[in-house]
């Protein structure tokens, strides 16, 4: 197992009070000035907006080689029936032309609900970017035949549940164009923090109401979609309050620029970009666009997403696509990697009754809240490595209880229990001393005093064991995650 585990039991720990102005929503606004320099760098988003034109002159030829909708279906459910042990075959929903939008879940143990994080690649979100579909089953079948061969492949397939949406856009596909079937460009159809046009749910594309949905559903913790026109990992935020192009991040600006380096670093020539420090970007000061997916995912679906523009040609020939996969191979794994081989994860519990709860954890500092799944209560909280970071969970009724990690360049896990905020048992031990009490009661509040300090004994004791183990785990930390460095960047 990479991740390192230190268990922080809240009982140890004096309560720390926790602001409860941390809450999602009010997103202040960082600009670092080390990065502002960016804004300088070419703003030219050459081929994304400039319309459709090559691809409506030539389609016919362009996409042969291409696998058609028909074929993609096909192959997605050959996929399935070939790597039945570790994938389930699903659909999110269907285009506006009724074509479906199936997914390809790859896990160990597909279509159950586990405390691993969810990492979900969609392509083909602008019909005339194809590439992405093709590199989409390009990864799947490279990991149905890795499985348990290449280390990487098992890491992902026993780590990690990934769900793979080949095609957003199937009908704007076989148009051989950028929007939909009613030519609404998808990735400016989902709800902006900015800008409340598209806050109509009812005239919401079917395709982006799928997507709304399904991250509703599989709450996943990090995503990508894939794109062409250009060469670039792009990261939130998209747009800017004032529509100005400037470099605009969200608070987790510093993650997303490790995620988005993790990819170019692990891609064949993304990071030395020309146009593009690291070959990464923040997408306002590229250009600003609203009604955009990633910027929705973050703010929406507690979901890291990153914008992937992998290829400067849209619609290169087919017989390049094995060279583009091999160009992006090991960022798209690395990428799903990342989510075990980085951050800090873990579970909630109660401690009265042990029981998983879904607490929120926030880390100092930044402003954005993470939840805990709410059947295991595990959460997934993505960090760049730093030397501190101060972890907190809350939960009502319960006290919040925070701890700081030094987390390098490998995965921390921390696991919380937390106090509840009022002892029933307490409450009870006063309703005891206020009654008029007989002399059966007299004899249960003697046992129940009994009962309670047996478990004072018991919490004591524990508590000297976690103190020591404590200590001893701090003080490893630091050397042991020195030493597993594991992200490939
Ligand atoms: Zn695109």
């Amino acid at each position: 197992m990479i991740m390192k585990t230190i268990t922080v039991l809240s009982l140890l720990l004096l309560a720390s009070t926790l602001s409860s102005s941390l809450a999602r929503g009010s997103y202040q606004t960082l600009l670092p000035s080390d990065f502002n320099h960016r804004s300088n760098v070419s703003c030219t988003r050459h081929l994304l907006e400039e319309i459709e034109s090559r691809s409506s002159t030539s389609s016919v030829d362009l996409a042969q080689g291409y696998m058609s909708n028909s074929d993609l279906e096909r192959a997605v459910k050959e996929f399935g029936q070939r790597c039945s042990n570790i994938s389930r075959i699903y659909s999110i929903g269907k285009s506006v032309n009724g074509v479906p939008l199936w997914v390809i879940e790859i896990s160990d143990k597909p279509g159950e609900e586990e405390t691993e994080p969810a990492f979900k690649y969609i392509g083909n979100v602008h019909g005339d970017e194809p590439v992405g579909r093709e590199l989409i089953m390009f990864l799947a079948n490279w990991l149905c035949d890795n499985h348990l061969k290449d280390p990487l492949a098992t890491l992902i397939v026993e780590n990690v549940h990934l769900h793979l949406l080949p095609s957003m856009n199937p009908d704007g596909f076989t148009l051989r164009k950028r929007g939909n079937a009613n030519n609404i460009d998808l990735n400016r159809d989902f709800p902006d923090q900015f800008i409340f046009v598209n806050n109509d749910e009812d005239s919401r594309q079917p395709e982006t109401k799928a997507i709304m949905n399904w991250s509703r559903d599989i709450r996943f913790t990090a995503s990508a979609t894939l794109h062409g026109g250009a060469l670039v990992a792009n990261y939130p935020w998209d747009g800017t309050d004032d529509k100005r192009t400037f470099y605009y991040g969200c608070p987790d600006d510093e993650a997303f620029r490790f995620m988005a380096s993790i990819y170019s670093h692990s891609h064949y020539n993304m990071s030395s970009s020309k146009e593009f420090v690291d070959g990464i970007t923040n997408g306002a000061a590229w250009y600003p666009l609203y009604g955009g997916m990633q910027d929705w995912n973050y703010i929406h679906a507690g979901c890291f997403e990153l914008t992937l523009e992998i290829s400067d040609n849209k619609w290169p020939v087919a017989a390049e696509l094995p060279i583009i996969w091999k160009y992006n191979k090991m960022s798209m794994l690395n990428l799903v990697a990342s989510l075990v081989k980085t951050g800090v994860h873990g579970r909630i519990y109660s401690s009265g009754d042990g029981r998983p709860l879904p607490a929120l954890i926030t880390v100092g500092g930044i402003n954005y809240t993470v939840r805990a799944g709410r059947t295991f209560a595990g959460y997934h909280r993505l960090l760049a490595p730093r030397d501190k970071y101060e972890v907190v969970a809350t939960m009502p009724g319960y006290k919040s209880r925070n701890t700081t990690i030094w987390l390098d360049e490998g995965a921390m896990t921390l696991d919380f229990v937390l106090d509840p905020e009022v002892s029933m048992k307490g409450s009870i031990l006063q309703n005891v001393y206020d009654c008029n009490c007989d002399s059966k009661s007299k004899l249960e509040f003697v046992e129940f005093l009994w009962g309670s300090h047996l478990e004072v004994f018991f919490v004591f004791f524990v508590i000297l064991g976690f103190l020591c183990l404590l200590f001893q785990k701090r003080k490893k930390v630091k050397y042991s995650t020195t030493k597993q460095r594991t992200v490939v960047v």
